[in-house]
């Protein structure tokens, strides 16, 4: 049993050709015995403003898709993992894929093949990618580097296009933090994996819903989420500063008792600022993780499901493991 789980943030525009082509291609799947009759498409509505849930209520109709609307704008991360903890209860393979068109839906047959060749997790991973913007394709590779480079495990050039079975999904969601990074987590997980290539196409439709800001904290919350090199940098640079300090004041000592007074005015003033400059920095990095803390510690649902439209199965809601304080106002249809 299949479901594809597909995270939309105001996608109107591009939904129904999505949807098209997804139904197609389930459609193929189930008439090729690869998935059975009650495999499914789930849309996970994050909250959009535009008429995407009514769409997805409309295409609701067939029995062979399903939905979700999240309370309001939780994030594409916890908008795949809404649809992951709905659709963990009823299928066996979870394939999760953007709404835009980017990644190509024909490779899942491949993930698959790949599924019933033993794999618990299969990645799609982007051959290259010249469909987009020359600015998004070297800071998104940047990116990558800096991660490998600070000891985060991740597949280059995969985004959270993946299959994955039930029981590595329901690994995935015992990671119960508020600071999801769903591509990295997936490879803490382990099991047996495997990768599919696919060419990144442009977006069918719509704009980005990810502009540079968002893009900027992504990565943050990626790095600061996965890796304390960054502080341990801080305490380095601190300790090379000292160092430095120590050699100014060998060379003070000496210079005064050699009568060369030092009359610099400019190194004095140049030094200040950048000492100010890293001491500063050092406190927002050190910052943005007590930050991370305090987000963990308050222990918030990470959504609320406001409404689940489902087809013979059951909407299990359950959104957060504190779920008294999120499941107050959900609706069950069909
Ligand atoms: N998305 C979401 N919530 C958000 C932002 C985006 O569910 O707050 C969805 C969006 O609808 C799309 C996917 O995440 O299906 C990826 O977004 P987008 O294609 O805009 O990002 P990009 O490909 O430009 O990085
Ligand atoms: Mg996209």
């Amino acid at each position: 049993m299949l479901y594809i789980i597909v995270p939309c943030y105001n996608e109107q525009e591009v939904l129904p050709m999505m949807h098209e082509q997804l139904l197609t291609l389930l459609q193929h799947l189930i008439e090729a015995s690869a998935a059975s009759q009650e495999s499914r498409v789930l849309y996970v509505d994050d909250g959009s403003t535009d008429t995407t849930w009514a769409l997805i209520s409309d295409l609701a109709r067939d029995e062979r898709v399903c939905g979700i609307k999240l309370s309001c704008n939780a994030g594409h991360q916890n908008a795949l993992l809404a649809g992951l903890e709905t659709a963990v209860e009823h299928a066996d393979v979870l394939v999760t894929i953007d709404a835009d068109g980017q990644d190509d839906a024909q490779v899942i047959p491949q993930m698959l093949e790949r599924y019933r060749a033993g794999c618990d997790i299969v990645y799609g991973v982007r051959h290259e990618r010249k469909s987009d913007t020359w600015f998004k394709r070297t800071s998104a590779q940047a990116f990558y580097r800096t991660m490998r480079w600070l000891g985060v495990k991740n597949v280059y050039n995969h985004a959270d296009y993946r299959l994955m079975s039930r029981r590595a999904a329901n690994a995935l969601l015992d990671y119960r933090e508020r600071n999801l990074f769903l591509r990295g987590v997936v490879s803490l997980v382990g099991f047996k994996s495997d990768c599919v290539y696919y060419d990144r196409g442009t977006r069918l439709a719509g704009k980005s819903k990810f502009p540079l800001r968002k893009m900027m904290s992504f990565a943050v919350d990626g790095i600061t989420s996965f890796s304390i090199r960054p502080v341990r940098m801080v305490l380095t640079l601190g300790i090379v500063f000292l160092f430095i300090a120590l050699a100014m004041l060998v060379y003070v000592l000496v210079a005064y008792f050699t009568g060369r007074a030092v009359s610099g005015w400019a190194s004095m003033i140049l030094s200040l600022w950048f000492i100010g400059g890293c001491v500063l920095i050092g406190l927002g990095v050190v910052g943005e993780y007590i930050g991370k803390i305090y987000i963990e510690v308050k222990d918030r649902p990470r959504y609320h499901l406001e409404q689940c439209i489902m087809h013979n199965a059951q909407c299990t809601i359950k959104p957060c493991s504190n779920q008294s304080s999120c499941i107050a106002d959900s609706t069950e249809q069909n």
